[in-house]
């Protein structure tokens, strides 16, 4: 017995109409927003994701599938949808166009992680990207397109979290302080943060563990928003006010940091009210060092990504109801050889007339035909006997309302297509 890969999942027709809706409702606010669909490849150079994610990242030292394949070129397979969107930007001189270039994408991505609810190994993103503004005008316009498509959704109790984390000027003199504090404490803190103290710094205000000191660490550390330097502190100033003029509920928290080294200046998170660390349906901010990174001229950007499977895992938390289209609009019951073939041959006619039909199967009795239907709560069906044959016409049953009428086959199509 096969099993799908640990941490994927099949996603099975009863589902569907969860991602339809979700997907229709991205294409629509990325569409109002201006905001142009991309695709880019499944797999990358790895070192696109080493240069833009970072080496000491959790990302790409322990969750990205890298492999060298029959070439001998290391690939990895897509961690995140920033670093392949910004590399297209540059590779395809997107510089020329009238700035800032806004994309938008939603494809699968791939990352080793523990599985858990809401954490998979091959996962779904939709993300915007606008590339080539620094101001923080446009920050708002991305944190907005980003809160009215969690509204859309009829998603309620959402909260967005916001910080600053300054830029290569501010950010040296801001670890510095965070240095100083941790170097003091080091004794009290996990292993983790440990860890991150020689690794990747800023990630200590990441950690929750409440097994050692890390949260009292956490609440006495030297907050970013305090070290700014002025162009980022007056970028942060004028984000906040544009926030309070979009009317969007906002949470300043100083421990917000992301998870990846290309984030300068704003850092933004939209998370559930009722739930714990694991449940941020949205992240984002500015990564205005990026594209020179990876070897265009220097051009800011910001963009976010939401996990579809949590948005689908909240709308089911919340009951919110999607729309599931029924399997058929008719049925065609069928009695005798003849019926049989009279009944293909409409149900081929109804279908290019545009209507989704189907012969019932369920064997010779009539019975076990309608039962049929009914599981498949079709709302109507078709019956065509000897009878009918012989009068050319058809009897169309109302299977909700339970009433029938006999109709001649030359008007059935229409008359079907007009119900
Ligand atoms: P987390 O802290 O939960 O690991 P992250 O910082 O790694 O999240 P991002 O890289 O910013 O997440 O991705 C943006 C969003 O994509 C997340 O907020 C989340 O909704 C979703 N996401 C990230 N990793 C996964 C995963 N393994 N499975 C499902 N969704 C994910
Ligand atoms: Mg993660």
């Amino acid at each position: 017995m096969y099993k799908a890969p640990r941490g994927t999942t099949d996603i099975l027709p009863a589902d569907q109409p969860y991602w339809r809706y979700v997907q229709t409702k991205a294409a629509k606010i990325s569409q109002r927003f201006g905001y142009s669909r991309i695709d880019t490849p499944v797999f990358e150079d790895a070192n696109l994701y080493v240069r833009s994610v970072g080496e000491g990242t959790d990302i790409v030292e322990k969750e990205t599938y890298t492999f060298k394949d029959k070439g001998g070129d290391m690939i990895s397979l897509r961690p995140e949808g920033t670093a392949g969107v910004c590399r297209a930007y540059v590779e395809h001189g997107m510089v020329s166009l009238p700035q800032p270039v806004r994309l938008a994408y939603m494809e699968s991505f791939f990352r080793y992680e523990r599985p858990q609810a809401g954490r998979f190994r091959q996962f779904h993103q939709f993300g915007v990207e606008a590339i080539g503004d620094a101001d923080a005008s446009i920050d708002a316009e991305v944190i907005d397109l980003g809160w009215r498509f969690i509204q859309d959704l009829g998603l309620g109790n959402m909260t967005l979290v916001l910080n600053s984390i300054g830029d290569k000027e501010c950010r040296p003199v801001y670890l510095k302080a965070l240095r100083g504090h941790y170097a003091a404490n080091l004794g009290r803190v996990c292993p983790d943060c440990k860890m991150r103290f020689e690794k990747n710094l800023l990630r200590v205000l990441d950690c929750k563990r409440t097994d050692f000191a890390c949260q009292e660490v956490i609440n006495d550390a030297p907050k970013a928003t305090e070290h700014l330097c002025a162009p980022c502190k007056e970028h942060w100033e004028q984000l906040n006010s544009y926030i309070n003029a979009l009317g969007i509920p906002m949470v300043i928290n100083h421990n917000l940091v992301r998870g990846l080294d290309y984030y300068t200046r704003s850092v933004f998170e939209i998370q559930p009210q009722e739930e714990g660390a694991q449940s941020t349906i949205l992240a984002g901010g500015r990564y205005d060092g990026l594209i020179e990174e990876l070897g265009g001229k220097p051009t800011p950007g910001v963009g976010f990504a939401t996990g579809i499977e949590r948005i689908i895992l909240n709308l089911k938390r919340q009951n919110i109801s999607v729309e599931s289209p029924r399997t058929y609009k008719v049925m065609i019951a069928h009695l005798g050889k003849a019926a049989d073939l009279e009944a293909v041959a409409l149900a081929s006619e109804l279908r290019k007339a545009g209507v989704s039909a189907a012969v019932a199967s369920g064997g010779k009795s009539l019975k076990a035909q309608m039962r049929q239907m009914s599981a498949l709560e079709t709302p109507t069906a078709i019956i065509i006997g000897d009878n009918e044959l012989a009068q050319k016409s058809v009897v169309v049953r109302d299977m909700t309302k339970a009433t029938q009428q006999t109709i001649p086959m030359a008007d059935i199509v229409s008359f079907i297509k007009n119900l």
